[in-house]
């Protein structure tokens, strides 16, 4: 990949191995443009698998009256559960409705069905399951720590989720498998004109810290860059334009046992217009998420211990079991790349619409947007570089199945470990896993994870770190963090032969990972309960 970086000319370089990046690079790809994708981190590395995961329309978007979104949101969530029909899953949400001071709130309870009547009219029902009431028995069955005394009813409705890393990387080796470029470590640091302006060339670091350099030529640039989009803008206009406000929303994962949750559960926040979903995720739940203005450095988002204590106090105004720092077993915590609009308030209140700029020089940068919406997002950034480069084509990829998705008619992959992580591609993984005794071990002990994840993701998923494996190829580290810390050594030796690590590369990895996944706990003030690890 990185020796036709070098030899080829590109009709596009797509900056950024984000959901946006990846599915630009997918659409320029199928179109038959040839494409290649820079990330300078990991795939998925920045705001792209730190989301609440969900595949929606978005039912409070219908609250700030953004329509056209939550349509538009609803029609992608219906192509992904075709498309990529192994990580995209329906999954029931229960909106439950509480006594409040011995009175069921009934303008509120009115004001629920309303809103879910105009989301499935919007689209939501395509999913084939319509919202619909349900009586208090109903509710307790679906969600048995809710407080019984002061639960009314409420209402049960359809969405979906996915694995938000996964769904970049199947987006990306599928745009590979098109004939796409796409490496990883590899920063776009400068951008070169010619005479008349256009951009000729971007050039990408390529020798990790050994500082070699590679002049990529291309005749345009999308920028998805996410909340570091104005950076590259600079790149290429000389000066920083400011047009981005991160607002950062952090995760919290805790046992499922501790909330016993049998759908996704909405909880409002006292004191606050917002709700949190509760999210069942095989043993665990996640809860989420917040919404402030971040002015911290944008390559560390960190859960602080208010953000913690804002979730706990919501988790535990809606819940009865008491849930306490000590029931954490992971967090994360993201920069959503929103839009600045004049004299806004609230980064809760701004949109979730993308917007496409376009430079004469040749870059088109994409921002902002729905990790369920990169779909469109991409068509409009590719029918923008087209029609720089003087072609037009027709976008294809809303019929387009993903690396690893059943063909039409194959029905729905099993939704097992295996099968919903890897789709078709399951038997081989499986393959491997029976390859070898130790091979069919679990990876971090405690979690789904086999170690021949570890390894498949070496060969065949771009992973070339620990992180990248515990963080992102798998999802141990937001599942279970301490679990991760003592794992870190035996997952490190797994790679060895396939990295082709030496013992001090064997060494720092570890450390590395141990050092960042330690600096996440502190900025919660969670106290590190693996001190005793090997
Ligand atoms: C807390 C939270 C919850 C969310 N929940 C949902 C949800 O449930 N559903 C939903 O649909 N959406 C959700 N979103 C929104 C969604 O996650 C984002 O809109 C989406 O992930 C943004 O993707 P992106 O590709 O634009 O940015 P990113 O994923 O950040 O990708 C940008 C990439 O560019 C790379 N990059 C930057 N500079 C350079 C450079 N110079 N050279 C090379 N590469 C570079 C970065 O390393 C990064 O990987 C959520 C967002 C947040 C923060």
């Amino acid at each position: 990949m990185l020796a036709r970086l070098a030899d080829e000319t590109f009709d596009v370089v797509v900056v950024g191995g984000g959901i946006t990046g990846v599915g630009a690079a997918l659409d320029a790809a199928d179109r038959g443009l040839r494409v290649a994708l820079v990330e300078r981190d990991d795939l998925a590395s920045g705001t792209s698998s730190r989301s609440s995961k969900l595949v929606h329309g978005g039912l409070r978007y219908l609250q700030t009256g953004d329509v056209q979104l939550v349509r538009e949101a609803l029609r992608e969530r219906q192509r992904l559960l075709e498309n990529a029909a192994h990580l995209v899953r329906p999954l029931p949400f229960v909106l439950p409705v509480l006594h409040e001071g011995g009175a069921v709130p009934a303008k509120l309870a009115k004001a629920l069905g309303s809103a879910l009547w105009a989301y499935d009219r919007a689209g939501a029902a395509r999913i084939g399951e319509q919202y619909r009431r349900l009586d208090r028995d109903e509710v307790l069955d679906l969600a048995p720590t809710l407080p019984a005394g002061r639960v009314a009813g409420g209402y049960l409705y359809w969405d979906a989720r996915a694995d938000d890393a996964r769904l970049v990387l199947a987006v990306a080796r599928t745009a590979a498998s098109l004939g796409a470029v796409v490496t990883t470590r590899t920063p776009v640091c400068g951008m070169a004109h010619d005479h008349a302006g256009r951009v000729r060339s971007v050039t990408v670091g390529a020798g990790g810290t050994g500082g070699q350099t590679i002049d990529v030529r291309t005749r345009a640039v999308i920028n998805a860059g996410g909340v570091w989009a104005d950076d590259v803008r600079a790149l290429d206009e000389g000066h920083h334009p400011d047009t981005l406000r991160p607002a950062k929303g952090i995760h919290v994962t805790i046992r499922l046992a501790r909330v016993g949750v049998r759908a996704a559960v909405v909880v409002p926040v006292p004191q606050d217009k917002r709700s949190l979903f509760v999210v069942p995720w095989g043993d665990h739940a996640y809860v989420g998420t917040t919404d402030t203005d971040h002015d911290g450095p944008l390559d560390d988002p960190q859960c602080t211990p208010d953000d913690l204590a804002y979730v706990l106090t919501a988790l535990n105004h809606s819940f009865t079991s008491g849930i306490t720092e000590a029931d954490v077993t992971g967090t994360w915590a993201g920069l959503r790349p929103l839009v600045k609009a004049a004299g806004s308030g609230r980064t809760a209140d701004l949109s979730r619409r993308h917007t496409v700029q376009v430079a004469a020089s040749g870059v088109v940068t994409v921002t902002g947007g729905k990790l369920t919406t990169y779909r469109p997002m991409a068509e409009e950034a590719v029918d923008a570089v087209e029609s720089l480069l003087g072609r037009t084509s027709h976008c294809r990829t809303a019929g387009l199945r993903l690396l690893g998705a059943p063909d039409a008619g194959a029905g729905v992959p099993p939704d097992d470990h295996l099968g919903g992580r890897f789709g078709t591609e399951a038997t081989l993984v499986r393959e491997l896993a029976e390859s070898h005794p130790a091979l069919a071990e679990p990876l971090v002990p405690g979690l789904p994870y086999l170690a021949a994840e570890a390894v498949w993701s070496a060969r065949h998923e771009q992973a070339t770190t620990l992180t990248d494996v515990l963080e992102r190829r798998t999802r141990a580290r937001l599942l279970d963090h301490g679990a991760t810390l003592q794992a870190a050594p035996a997952v490190a030796a797994l790679l060895v032969p396939e990295l082709g690590w030496d013992a001090a590369e064997q060494a720092r990895q570890v450390d590395d990972y141990r050092r960042s996944a330690r600096h996440e706990w502190a900025s919660a003030g969670l106290h590190d309960r693996t001190v005793n690890e090997p």
